[in-house]
């Protein structure tokens, strides 16, 4: 049977993402570390689709594309994108050819690595661009700071590398802000140990709280996330951003239950009245939380707020309508975006945004909006 005999449904749930605000968004971050960008793309430009995502960045003319793995990294060139990418962690051995084949810069965390890709390097006849990552108290990764002043001659002694960055990483840019001047003082420190801004084309550090919420004057490069998908690690900061992801879904049915009657799995909410229940085709498949249920989590219908009612399922929801209200059948629902935060969801949920985003799951359609 061919599938063009029927007509086509809408979606069940999908995103809508504004490339508009996307792209507000990364000027903001331009403007306020006055830095060139490394956009970071991890985890599927945090849900919002890697390569639609990366296309338009190389549009914005970001300096480098930062991801977590090779695996990104290819999909990203095989998408036709030339921008410089970075990969923001350690590497294993077996994922070094590939990296050093496609020219993808990794920053080094120990002497092993920096030795095994000079090795790889000189074998192919190609001088590797890398950075030189430093723990100065995030733990995840990176040459402590007395360690690399020590190993620096020996670094510079293998030739298949080229040392063009130092990077660090902020743990706690948007909770513990003396524990933030330290990590920057530190790095700060370290360069000059190291022989001064000029001995590195770049020096990063920032994620989008060390952008927003600290001024840096070693660096020139800074890496925010978040922030270009429109949230603000550091509340203040919110208004200054735009909505880019919205999740949305439709109302499946809308009819009325008896007083005493059970909503969801595990009955832990029964009617005290004759209730008006709407059901809307999404659920903790598609990455909206399950965590929120019974917190009074909210959604938006024509206009109103309405409650989800029971536990969140795999494909679907339980909304509490009034009795006289104007939702039907086939609305449309927002799960989060302009008019509720994605912020409110990631408290009920009892975690972080950048959870939510990249819980978004590929049955999820990533539609694209200008406006
Ligand atoms: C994920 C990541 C970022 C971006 O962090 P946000 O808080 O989302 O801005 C920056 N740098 C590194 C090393 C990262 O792993």
């Amino acid at each position: 049977m061919s599938d063009s005999v029927f007509p086509i449904s809408p979606a069940r749930a999908w995103v809508e993402i504004n490339t508009l605000s996307l792209k507000h968004n990364l000027e903001i971050a331009r403007k306020q570390s006055g830095c060139e960008l490394m956009a970071v793309v991890k985890a599927g430009a945090y849900g919002h689709g890697l390569e639609m995502i990366s296309r338009i960045l190389e549009s914005c003319d970001v300096a480098f594309l930062g991801v977590a793995n090779i695996g990104e990294a290819r999909r990203i060139r095989n998408a036709g994108i030339q921008t410089p990418i970075y990969l923001l962690g350690a590497t294993w051995e077996q994922e070094r050819e590939e990296i050093v084949a496609r020219g993808i810069t990794p920053c080094i965390s120990t002497m092993e690595e920096a030795v095994s890709f000079h090795h790889i390097a000189k074998r192919r006849g190609v001088r590797l661009v890398v950075h030189l990552a430093v723990d100065t108290g995030m733990g995840r990764g990176g040459f402590l700071p007395a360690d690399l002043t020590e190993k620096l001659s020996d670094l510079l002694k293998l030739d298949g590398l080229s040392i063009e960055g130092i990077a660090s990483h902020l743990s706690s840019s948007d909770e513990d802000e003396t524990f933030t001047l330290q990590q920057i003082a530190s790095f700060q420190d370290t360069i000059e140990k190291l022989g001064g801004l000029e001995k590195f084309k770049w020096r990063h550090l920032s994620n989008s709280g060390g952008i927003l919420g600290y001024a840096n004057h070693c660096c020139n490069l800074v890496r925010p996330g978040l922030m270009i998908y429109g949230i603000s690690p550091i509340t203040s900061f919110q208004e200054k951003l735009h909505t880019v992801m919205s999740l949305k879904s439709r109302v499946t049915l809308v009819r009325t239950v008896p007083a005493g009657h059970s909503i969801s799995y595990g009955r832990t909410y029964v009617t005290t009245k004759p209730t008006r229940v709407a059901t809307v085709g999404i659920g903790y498949g598609d990455g909206y939380p399950r965590q929120v249920s019974g917190k009074d989590a909210e959604v938006w219908i024509r206009g109103n707020r309405y409650p989800i009612i029971g536990r969140v399922t795999m494909d679907q929801i339980i909304i509490r309508l009034p009795d006289e209200c104007d939702v039907q059948c086939g609305d449309e629902v927002e799960l989060f975006g302009v008019n509720i935060s994605v912020n409110e969801v990631a408290i009920l949920a009892d975690t972080i945004v950048w959870e939510i985003f990249t819980g978004i799951t590929p049955r999820v359609e990533r539609l694209y909006i200008e406006a």
